[in-house]
């Protein structure tokens, strides 16, 4: 099956048409990882579409946020973040807000992809943490044991890869001991990589962002699973910038979350 990976689409559903378009005949179902609203203009077009169209979808810490729940403190978020979140709940319809309040907040295991695993933002926490170094990768494959994670959150995609080297330890009694390390794989846009796992060998993947961007590259990223050939393909696809722009500011959304897209940071 050829599964569409998106993530932080972030209310940009200009953003989102782009992606679906250029994704058209390269899947066969869609799976998202959450952060479907706040920073963005069309919570409740985003919020709807996931909820159609999305076979398996987990709640971001903007989604979080969104719906006022415990634990999660709007003024922990940067005031330009906190202005949208508040904006966000003003506009988003009690139907969205209750489809938005049905995702689930904890990892997801698909039921034909057992050794997958889907969450916003880590394993260790799955709304909040960034996995943004090999340390902290590292870290977080103890807090899983599927073969592959799929986060996003960071706004960046990436492929962290655990790797376990055993060795015969003279001074263990002659036992078997082993030491696993993190690498962050290089990737190239639209270059399928053959994902290699087994039980020495482990992934993260991040496909990136689709309505915010933050790795200098604005266009809107997605990725294509493919878990018979077992690769994963990263895609970028340029949209429409202005248009989001002009929704954003047809509403007052802050001025520098405005003029962030053009920079993809
Ligand atoms: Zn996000």
């Amino acid at each position: 099956m050829r599964i569409l990976i998106i993530s932080d689409i972030h209310a940009n559903f200009v953003a989102l048409e782009s992606v679906m378009a250029d994704a058209k005949g390269k899947y066969d179902a869609v799976w998202c990882l959450g952060d479907v609203v706040g920073y963005g203009p069309m919570p409740n077009e985003c919020t709807q579409w996931v909820d159609e169209l999305a076979e398996y979808v987990v709640i971001g810490n903007h989604d979080w946020a969104v719906l006022g729940r415990p634990g999660i403190d709007v003024d922990d978020f940067n005031p330009m973040a906190r202005e949208a979140v508040l904006w966000t709940r003003g506009v988003l319809s009690a139907a969205n807000r209750a489809l938005l309040d049905s995702f689930p907040d904890v990892p997801v295991q698909p039921l034909e992809a057992p050794d997958l695993l889907l969450t916003h933002a880590s394993p260790r926490q799955p709304v909040w943490e960034y996995v943004h170094t090999p340390t902290i990768a590292l870290e977080n494959f103890a807090w899983f044991d599927e073969k592959i994670c799929l986060v996003g959150h960071t706004h960046k995609p990436a492929i962290y890869r655990w790797r376990l080297e055993r060795a015969w330890d003279d001074t263990n009694n002659g036992e078997m001991s082993g030491a696993a390390t993190v690498d962050h794989l290089p990737m190239q846009i639209g270059l399928p990589i053959a994902l290699h796992v087994f039980d020495e060998q482990r992934l993260i993947l991040n496909p990136g962002s689709v309505g915010q961007p933050r790795d200098n590259d604005p266009r809107a990223a997605y990725a294509i699973l493919d878990t018979e050939q077992m690769t994963w393909q990263l895609f970028r696809v340029a949209y429409p910038i202005d248009l989001t722009q002009g929704q954003m500011r047809a509403v007052n959304l802050p001025r520098r979350l405005i003029d962030r897209l053009n920079y993809g940071w």
